[in-house]
């Protein structure tokens, strides 16, 4: 059974003291909540990563992310982070492939299908990314655009390998805009998504992928969004940054 998940993306955001000062928050406001099988996660700038882990003591209830990866074990590539340098530090998850990435790095969907190899080799879990841009939907080519992004990047894996995946759907348009895809438009694409994988995989592997919403999720919206049938959760960026706003999201997550 897939599992629900509200994960943070702190972008560029917070030093060292403030990312621990953050996570002791979220610990306190969520100390009450009964997760169960449901996971929260949340991913600082990568050289806060190390610190935030080393702080978490025996609280578990909250797992640690980074924002991204590079393809390669090691070598020439001056201020990226590999698999092996995450693990080193206890980090499992990464996420890969955010709009942000795509649009300020130029990162396409040949560099991310070789992240997604490198880090499926190195047992990194991976929250896949994407989204359409506003134009794309104006002009009704979103579904045929997280098509291609999907299979571009994830299509040649084995269906073992998807126990590793998360997938996030983040309409563009929606990220830091204030601007929210309906309930019902996030079902209506988070179900084409499940349909794709179903498609191309099996029943099963379509029904125990977590798919997420992101795009400017909020404690009053999140409930309605995270009620849809295949929104599984959401990633979130501004409202992550508060603990109060990010634990009642994570309430919002039954
Ligand atoms: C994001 O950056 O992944 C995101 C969803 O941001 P926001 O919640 O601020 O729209």
């Amino acid at each position: 059974m897939r599992k629900k998940i509200v994960a943070g993306n702190w972008k560029m955001n917070l030093n060292r003291t403030e990312s621990i000062q953050l996570v002791s928050e979220i610990s306190k406001e969520i100390k009450d909540i009964k997760i169960g099988n449901n996971r929260i996660i949340v991913a600082p700038v990568s050289v806060n990563l190390a610190a935030v882990v080393e702080n978490q003591g025996n609280d578990k209830k909250i797992e640690y992310a980074s924002q991204n990866m590079h393809f390669a074990e090691k070598g020439a590539y001056t201020g990226e982070v590999s698999a092996g340098i995450l693990k080193g530090i206890n980090v499992n998850i990464t996420l890969l492939g955010h709009s942000e990435r795509r649009e300020y790095f130029k990162e396409d969907d040949v560099l991310l299908k070789q992240k997604v190899d490198a880090a499926i080799a190195n047992e990194i879990e991976i929250i896949f990314c994407f989204g359409e841009k506003l134009e794309d939907r104006e002009s009704e080519n979103h579904f045929k655009i997280v098509e291609s992004q999907i299979k571009n990047a994830l299509f040649h894996l084995k269906e073992s390998d998807w126990s590793k995946i998360v997938l996030a759907y983040e309409p563009v348009w929606a990220i830091g805009t204030g601007k929210t895809a309906t309930p019902e438009q996030a079902q209506e694409m988070h179900a084409f998504i499940r349909n794709l994988v179903k498609e191309n995989y099996h029943n099963n592997v379509a029904e125990n992928v977590s798919i997420l919403y992101g795009g400017s999720v909020k404690p009053a919206n999140a409930q309605e969004i995270f009620g849809k049938p295949d929104v599984d959760g959401g990633l979130i960026g501004g409202a992550a940054l508060k603990a109060d706003m990010f634990a009642e999201i994570i309430r919002a997550m039954k």
